[in-house]
C-alpha cells in the first residue's frame, strides 16, 4: 500500500501479529522512501445481517460507529483498545451466528450494553442511562411523526 505521509509506492512489512483473539492481523509498515513507520490492521470481511432501524429503515452493519460508540462510552476509563476490539468482534460473531439477514437495531444495542457491562460498570452504567434517553427521545419523535401524520391535525 502507499506510503500514507509521502505516498510513495513501495513499504516493507517489519512486523506482524495476531491480536483481538487472533482475528486481526496487526503489521508495522516502513516506507522505503521517507522511513516513516506506522501500522495497518487487517480483518477478515464476513457479511453481516442488515439493521432495521427503529422508523423501519434499513442499513448496513456500521462497525465503526460501534466503535466510536464503545471509544466514547469507554472515555477515560481503564479499558483497552484491545478488550475494546475483542468485544467488537464477539458481537459481530453473535450477530452472524443469529443467521438472520436483518436484525433490529435494539438486538445490536442489548449486545452492546452486554458487552459495556463486561467491560466496565461505570461506562455501562453512564451509556445505559444516555442509550434509554436517547430511546426515549425516538419514541417521542414517533409520536409527534405518528401525530402529524393523521389527517386534520393541520
Ligand atoms: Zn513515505
Amino acid at each position: 500500500m502507499h506510503c500514507p505521509f509521502c505516498q510513495a509506492e513501495d513499504t516493507r512489512v517489519i512486523d506482524s501479529r495476531l491480536v483481538a483473539e487472533g482475528d486481526q492481523v496487526r503489521r508495522r509498515r516502513e516506507c522505503l522512501d521517507c522511513s516513516e513507520r506506522y501500522t495497518t490492521y487487517e480483518t477478515a470481511e464476513l457479511v453481516l445481517p442488515r439493521v432495521i432501524k427503529q422508523n423501519g429503515n434499513r442499513e448496513p452493519f456500521d462497525e465503526a460507529k460501534m466503535r466510536a460508540g464503545f471509544q466514547r462510552a469507554l472515555e477515560k476509563r481503564p479499558v483497552s483498545v484491545e478488550d475494546i476490539e475483542a468485544v467488537i468482534n464477539h458481537i459481530k460473531h453473535a450477530l452472524r451466528a443469529t443467521g438472520e439477514r436483518e436484525v433490529a437495531s435494539i438486538q445490536v444495542g442489548e449486545l452492546v450494553m452486554e458487552s459495556l457491562k463486561q467491560l466496565d460498570q461505570v461506562a455501562y452504567v453512564r451509556f445505559a442511562s444516555v442509550y434509554r434517553s436517547f430511546q426515549d427521545i425516538a419514541e417521542f419523535r414517533d409520536e409527534i411523526e405518528r401525530l402529524e401524520a393523521e389527517p386534520g391535525s393541520e
